[in-house]
């Protein structure tokens, strides 16, 4: 979407906002115990470990909650949107806020299975969520 502000991709969250280049939505995970860490962190913050690298995960998720923004903020940000909490499959508290794309505001529910696809944004690929369709078996 033209006109939004682009994240602050460096340091550990680099690997999150560049992933999708090759189509791997990349969280970090903890080698240890497992954890999976977002907003990623270079320390585990369950065991405390070092061993905190980025795995790739399914990119397929749940909407957990959800907000639609009609207010025009910025000039160039064609409203409504919809912004989203989605909860990952790997794990019921690994959450992260994006955008939802193609899916019309007023179809958005709580629970709806979703899937990540990447919008490029100059050097970043920005993980973005869209309905995955019913004749995929989601429900
Ligand atoms: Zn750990």
């Amino acid at each position: 979407m033209p006109g939004l502000p682009l994240p602050d991709a460096q340091f550990e969250s680099l690997a999150f906002w560049t992933g999708g280049e090759r189509g791997e939505l990349l969280i970090h995970r903890c080698a240890d115990c497992g954890l999976w860490l977002h907003p990623p962190k270079p320390v585990c913050r369950r065991c405390l470990s070092l061993s905190v690298a980025p795995e790739p995960v399914s990119g397929r998720g749940t909407v957990y909650s959800y907000t639609v923004n009609r207010q025009q903020w910025m000039p160039d940000v064609p409203v409504p949107y919809v912004l989203a909490v989605i909860e990952l499959a790997e794990d019921p508290a690994l959450r992260l806020t994006t955008r939802l794309t193609g899916v019309d505001p007023a179809e958005v529910r709580i629970g709806l299975p979703v899937h990540v696809v990447f919008e490029q944004a100059e050097e970043l690929w920005l993980p973005l969520f869209t309905p995955i369709a019913e004749e995929e078996g989601a429900r």
